[in-house]
């Protein structure tokens, strides 16, 4: 059968809703994976620098020593368990830490070491005896400054005399009453408030301002601006520094406003594969119900709990309905959806990192960045599609690759049950020069 034909129905059904889909929010996702790590992301690659001044020597350390911080400093490195310096830290820090300052763009994925390097650089940075704002650090939410602020504060544990304050919603100041702590952290509305509006700060002050998680930034409207707004009221000395997981277009425009001769280091996300990911689709009769999906689920369910097994659904509907009746059957599986907060979420995948339940229902919220190193099937309950209706590729590739990660062998299954999910299977065969195959059930435990 050429699989390709027979496109009749080809478009989105007219009472398909996105209400209950849920969507990638990034700055949750960043959170997430913040709320989830557990030690630093070793990247293979390279990093790439591209000095402001090209003539002056580059250094890199290899060590903390290196680096001449303060003693205290030191320990709260060591104390946080670092013996080393990240990939990203290597290069980073020296700059960081150079006399005069130097201004720096620097983008690695999340876990690289990011939020540690810049922590390290604004407590060095400060003069504890001054009790006025010396550093500046905006964040997209709430959450994320918290999260930057535990950081400082556990790597600054040892230094009493530092304090932090967090220009988020909710918290108060008292207008022209100058705060004392050395390092404020904030989102771009409050903290441009406290330093224009209220004038708790003095930006003439700054002497460093780093632009946290720029790309989750420049999605959210308005964060451009008021992150432009405290930018250029900077005394020219400040030392500038952007950090982004992701770059895209329109990520530079912003970083090339905002640093002013900047250094870049980047550090490239290894590419995802799916060399290692054996990929088929089951077919469905055409129209059918969710009843013979679920029948054709519990045909691969013996398969799915030889190791873990994530299934991806369309809606949380689907997801919650899906997860509800695996459980009345009496099997353990975890939920995972929009619904619930992401310190909810970072507790179900926690515990299915842990081994606790070996199936997880979910939506897209966990298509991205979540590893668990013993999933060895992804199933595609629904095939990701766009709002347009069409093949939604990354989503594709993030989900399917939440198996066969740390370059173990990985499975996925694609559930196919109408015309319009065998033109998405072929949209996505074409796009990554793949063919999927029909599953033979029976076939799938010999196959590996
Ligand atoms: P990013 O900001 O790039 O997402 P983080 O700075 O949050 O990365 O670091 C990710 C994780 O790695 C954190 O748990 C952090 O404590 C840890 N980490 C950072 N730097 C080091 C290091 N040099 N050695 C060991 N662990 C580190």
């Amino acid at each position: 059968m050429n699989t390709c034909q027979g496109d009749v129905n080809g478009n989105i059904e007219p009472d398909e809703t996105w209400d209950d889909v849920d969507q990638v929010d990034p700055a949750e996702e960043s959170l997430l994976q913040k709320l989830l790590r557990r030690s630093v992301v070793n990247c293979k690659q390279q990093v790439e620098v591209l000095q402001s001044d090209p003539s002056s020597p580059l250094s890199s350390v290899k060590t903390f020593e290196e680096l001449r911080l303060k003693p205290e400093l030191l320990k709260g490195v060591y104390s946080m368990g670092f013996n080393r310096p990240s990939k990203i830290q290597e290069t980073a820090l020296p700059l960081l830490l150079a006399h005069p300052p130097e201004n720096l763009i620097a983008q690695s994925q999340s876990g690289t070491g990011k939020t540690a390097a810049f922590s390290l650089a604004m407590l060095s940075n400060i003069d504890p005896i001054n009790k006025w704002t010396q550093c500046l650090c905006i964040a997209p939410t709430y959450e994320l400054a918290l999260q930057i602020g535990q950081v400082i504060e556990q790597m600054g544990q040892f230094c009493p005399d530092v304090k932090v304050a967090y220009a988020i919603r909710g918290n108060r100041v008292e207008r022209g009453v100058k705060l004392q702590e050395q390092i404020v952290i904030g989102t771009p509305g409050t903290l441009l408030d406290w330093c224009t509006k209220y004038k708790v700060v003095d930006l003439k002050k700054i002497s460093m301002f780093v632009l946290d998680e720029a790309d989750v930034m420049i999605d959210t409207q308005g964060f451009r601006d008021q992150s432009i707004r405290i930018q250029r009221a900077l005394s020219k000395d400040c030392q500038m520094l952007l950090f982004s997981a992701t770059f895209k277009e329109a990520l530079w425009d912003f970083a090339e406003r905002v640093i002013p001769t900047p250094n870049i280091i980047r550090l490239k996300r290894e590419e995802q594969t799916l060399d290692n990911i054996k990929q088929f689709h089951m077919l469905l009769e055409l129209c059918s119900d969710k009843e013979e999906k679920l029948e054709a689920l519990y045909n691969l369910y013996g398969t799915l709990t030889i190791a873990q097994a994530i299934i991806f659904c369309r809606t949380r509907a689907t997801a919650s309905w899906l997860s509800a009746v695996l459980r009345q059957e009496g099997h353990q599986v975890a939920l995972l959806s929009g619904e619930l907060t992401v310190e909810q979420r970072a507790a179900v995948i926690e515990r299915f990192r842990n081994g606790k339940e070996k199936v997880l229902v979910t939506t897209n919220v966990c298509s991205r960045g979540i590893d668990v190193e013993q999933v060895s099937i992804v199933v595609n309950f629904d095939l990701p599609v766009n709002m347009e209706g069409n093949a939604d590729h990354d989503t594709y590739l993030h989900r399917i690759g939440r198996s066969g990660r740390f370059g173990k062998r990985g499975f996925a299954v694609n559930m196919v049950e109408s015309n319009r999910d065998m033109r998405i299977l072929c949209q996505i065969e074409e796009h990554f020069h793949q063919k999927i195959p029909k599953l033979d059930t029976n076939s799938l435990l010999e196959k590996e």
